[in-house]
């Protein structure tokens, strides 16, 4: 059964837009239709009409869902990494509704065949695709690239479905003449790259400094602040300074360079380009509030508006990744995060108390206009959570 579904939210205390260019917009209420955001602004100018779902933000502040822009997903809400289950919905408890696969680099066994790596990034992309863990989308089926690949074999897996790179770095191509190579292959079949930048992260993967992230020339600068460890000062800023691609700043890396990264964008004015993913999971372990951590860190270290931070998780993403969420707008999905000021947090407000390095706390999540988990279990608990009024009937909200 398929028919308009219509979702309203209203009483909305503070719009963050996702867009860098005007992080806060004027507004009470929301409307979406069949998932997509259809209208913003105030109650009294929208057609809040005979709503399928009705939420009362009760004054709580909207965001855009967060985008975690590097995780290494495996199969399902399991992750061998650190033999953990549902992780994936832990991070939703922590506003992440959006996930970016940087190679499923932790299945044990993992082919480094080219056959076996294509079969397997192909698989990858249909069970994410197929699955989404508590809703949460997952964009995976990145293959780790392997010495001796051909342009076919990236237009093989393009006319398959895949659309991202793993980190490049991560499997035997480590040069930079030929990862510049394989880069501009994915590129010419619109598939989109990830370098791995610094040191090694766990044994097996290896150094890859600036001269080989410039020339690969990929669409991200993987975790620019390591993950683990990070190149030298002068590498970072001379990786901001040199080119356009994404700055991407994890929380599974180093906390100086990465407020050092961000400062650097701020000072060629090209804040823009900062995206925020956590590397999990990894040897650091999971982070279920780890894009949370990120705002929070990055705002009150790097003395940068909350409003303004929300951003580089939302809009920014969506747009260096070219997706359909991240920004409150209409034609947007309707991906949404409900945050208040967390209990006893200093602060005259929410943005306030994350300037000053606390969590907000999650009071619910959105995903394609369905409400996917209310009250958050890993936050600190917000003092105002929205309150959900009408929802429809169980099991009408189609298949997840
Ligand atoms: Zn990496």
């Amino acid at each position: 059964m398929t028919t308009a579904k219509k979702l309203v939210v209203k009483n909305i205390g503070l719009i963050l837009s996702g867009r860098i260019e005007q992080p806060i917009l004027d507004g009470d209420c929301l409307v979406a239709l069949d998932g997509k955001i259809t209208a913003v602004g105030y109650e009294k100018d929208l057609d809040t009409g005979n709503p399928d779902t009705l939420i009362d933000a009760k004054g709580t502040a909207l965001s855009p869902g967060l985008i975690d822009s590097h995780v290494h997903p495996v199969i399902g809400d399991y992750t061998p990494r650190q033999q953990q289950l549902n992780w994936i919905d832990s991070c939703l408890h922590g506003g992440v509704t959006t996930m970016i696969s940087a190679g499923e680099v932790h299945m044990p066994g993992r082919p480094r065949d080219i056959v076996g790596l294509k079969a397997m990034a192909i698989a990858s992309q249909r069970w994410y695709q197929n699955f989404r863990p508590s809703g949460v989308k997952v964009f995976a089926g990145a293959p780790v690239i392997e010495e001796g690949m051909q342009e076919q074999d990236f237009k093989d897996l393009a006319d398959a479905g895949v659309t991202l790179l793993g980190e490049v770095g991560l499997g035997s191509v480590k040069a930079g003449e030929t990862a510049k190579q394989m880069v501009a292959w994915a590129r010419k079949y619109g598939i989109q790259s990830t370098i791995h930048t610094g040191g090694p992260s766990i044994p097996g993967s290896g150094l890859i400094d600036k001269d080989v992230v410039l020339e690969a020339d990929a669409d991200i600068i993987g975790h620019i602040n390591g993950g683990h460890t990070a190149l030298p000062d002068d590498q970072i800023v001379c990786l901001c300074e040199s080119c356009k691609r994404g700055i991407e700043i994890v929380h599974n890396g180093n906390e100086r360079a990465g407020i050092l990264a961000m400062r650097t964008a701020f000072e060629i004015g090209e804040p823009g380009r900062v995206i925020l993913g956590t590397d999990s999971p990894a040897g650091s372990g999971v982070q279920p509030l780890g894009i949370l951590r990120m705002i929070a860190m990055l705002s009150s270290m790097g003395s940068v508006a909350a409003e303004t931070v929300f951003c580089f998780a939302t809009g920014n993403t969506a747009r260096m990744r070219a997706l359909d969420c991240g920004t409150i707008e209409a034609g947007r999905a309707a991906d949404l995060l409900f945050i208040d000021r967390a209990q006893h947090a200093p602060g005259k407000d929410m943005l306030a108390s994350i300037q000053q390095g606390n969590l907000p706390g999650v009071g619910m999540t959105v995903i394609d206009g369905i409400v996917r988990s209310q009250r958050s279990r890993n936050t600190p608990p917000a003092e105002k959570v929205p309150e959900l009024l009408k929802a429809p009937a169980a099991g009408a909200a189609g298949g997840h």
